[in-house]
């Protein structure tokens, strides 16, 4: 198995021990953005299942082959999502972790009705209120999560990425509260600077790309 894969197991196996927690719940995204086949590949072969892409057209060059050579593995869209784009996410994507606005639920509702796909969807919350940042606004997520229900989305989970640099549990532990009123399961939350953090305050998925691949050029 790769070291990186390896330790990152490790942390996350750690983790869901101190919070008594299995494992097993937890699926590792291995963010593989900017990455290329021949970086991605030594993944694969070392048993990671699991990929995460941020933009749709990057997916549509990287992935096709890779997915030839393993029917097995799941692709997951952590990055915005243009509405015009929907219907090319749902043909490629398993889920898609980024929904965060009206006008993407109706793309993403009407897509899924031409389509046999049935990606899982992640409400993407805009935890720390950056207006640099995508995700709805806490505010706004009750009639988000009703329209995504109404349009018969596969509601899997609230996903965030709280802001750089400062502790991030307080922010876990309002995406992990946010998803407990409102009756969601998943929680994708956790990246290469917090999985444990992150894993300790019940996230589902934990979304990971320097810790296995090394920095982004
Ligand atoms: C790039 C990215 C990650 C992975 O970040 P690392 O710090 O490299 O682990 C996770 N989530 C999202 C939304 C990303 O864009």
């Amino acid at each position: 198995m790769s070291e990186q894969l390896a330790i990152v197991r490790a942390a996350i196996a750690r983790a869901a021990a101190i919070a008594r927690r299995d494992p097993a719940e937890i699926t590792l995204i291995a963010v593989s953005k900017t990455r290329t086949v021949d970086e991605i590949a030594p993944l694969i072969a070392a048993g990671q299942r699991v990929f995460g892409e941020n933009r749709v057209q990057e997916a549509e060059d990287k992935w096709p082959a890779l997915r030839d050579a393993d029917r097995g593995l799941s692709l997951h869209l952590v990055g915005q999502l243009q509405s015009n784009k929907a219907a090319a996410a749902i043909a490629l994507f398993d889920a898609i972790h980024s929904v965060d606005r009206p006008s993407l639920v109706d793309a993403l509702g009407n897509a899924m009705a031409r389509s046999d796909r049935r990606p899982d969807c992640f409400v993407q919350v805009n935890i720390g209120a950056e207006p640099q940042k995508g995700g709805v606004a806490i505010a706004e997520l009750p009639a988000l999560l009703e329209r995504v229900r109404a349009a018969g989305l596969p509601l899997a989970g609230l996903m965030c990425v709280p802001p750089a640099e400062v502790e991030p549990a307080p922010y876990f532990a309002l995406l992990a509260k946010l998803a407990r009123e409102h009756g969601v399961a998943g929680l994708s939350m956790g990246m290469s600077g917090d999985v444990e953090t992150a894993v300790m305050l019940g996230a589902t998925h934990v979304r990971v790309g320097t810790a296995l691949f090394g920095a982004r050029r």
